[in-house]
């Protein structure tokens, strides 16, 4: 099995949380059950792993 880079979050396992609107953490939700008011949250494609398994 090979792991390759997640393309989903570039390698980094976070992503922009979706309550932010795309303003980051100042446009976060602070009762956002994602992010907590961070504005970032786990990957959901490699869950905050950075890479994906490939057969
Ligand atoms: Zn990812
Ligand atoms: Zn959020």
């Amino acid at each position: 099995m090979a792991k390759e880079r997640c393309g989903y979050c570039g390698g980094k396992g976070k992503v922009e949380c979706d309550c932010t609107g795309g303003l980051g953490r100042k446009g976060a939700n602070d009762d956002c059950y994602g992010c907590g008011g961070t504005g970032v949250s786990m990957c959901p494609a490699c869950e905050g792993r950075g890479y994906e398994n490939v057969d």
